[in-house]
């Protein structure tokens, strides 16, 4: 994980950030006890660069402190099209190969601060961190955007995501039902009493617009 290159004490525009930035401890990679297994923290982006300055150091530090192993990759869509996170998160699943066990789908301006959040292997099923009762945004039951923990071999027995959303919206709803097809069981974090407080989510709808243009029976 590359650390940014803002200097210490420097003030930018956008977003503060609310941890700063600390080194891993020294030779990480062989302490036993940060586990066997390897994150994928996979980040579907375009032009959110200020939250990027923001998340990385803040998931670096997060997961560090948690003894797992990550490497974030940011998935950039740089075409013109509409943007397309499903499509972007099922990339990061095939360019991170094989030296990573699991995927946190992990949208980039949600950050989690409170460090009782699991973010270990999720080997009973799917793990939806950013849960309804926490999101500060989002409480049906059934959603499961902005945070999913799943391991590859759950992630390919759903078949990956669907390439088929464009613009905001519908995708996670849809991976929703793939994880009932393929006959898993979706587990939450239990005992976090922080609620809606949970993450910081880092979006100004005003300055970051969602594309909410719809076609025809999008929904069905
Ligand atoms: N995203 C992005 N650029 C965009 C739209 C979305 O990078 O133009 C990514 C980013 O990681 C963002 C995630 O997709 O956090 C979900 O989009 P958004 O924040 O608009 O959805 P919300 O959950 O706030 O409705
Ligand atoms: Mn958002």
């Amino acid at each position: 994980v590359a650390q940014t290159s803002r200097g210490q004490g420097q003030e930018t525009s956008g977003p503060p950030r609310d941890c700063p930035p600390e080194p891993p401890p020294e030779h990480w990679e062989e302490d036993a006890s940060w586990g066997s297994h390897r994150l994928a923290v996979l980040v579907p982006f375009r032009e959110r660069f200020e939250e990027l300055l923001v998340f990385v150091p803040h998931m670096h530090r997060f997961l560090s402190r948690k003894k797992i192993r990550h490497h974030i990759y940011v998935l950039n869509q740089v075409d013109h099209l509409r943007f397309n996170r499903a499509a972007l998160i099922n990339v990061g699943f095939l360019e991170s190969g094989n030296s990573t066990d699991y995927i946190a789908m992990h949208d980039v301006d949600l950050l989690p601060l409170n460090e009782e959040l699991d973010y270990s292997f999720p080997e009973a099923g799917p793990f939806h961190v950013a849960s309804p009762e926490l999101h500060p945004l989002y409480h049906y039951k059934t959603y499961v955007g902005g945070i999913l923990l799943l391991s590859k071999q759950h992630y390919q027995l759903c078949n990956g995501m669907s390439n088929r959303f464009w613009g905001w919206g519908r995708e996670d709803d849809e991976f929703y039902r793939r994880i009932k097809g393929a006959g898993l069981q979706l587990f939450r974090p239990s005992g976090i009493t922080t609620g809606y407080q949970t993450f910081r989510h880092l979006h100004d709808p005003a300055w970051r617009k969602r594309d909410q243009k719809r076609i025809a029976a999008q929904k069905q």
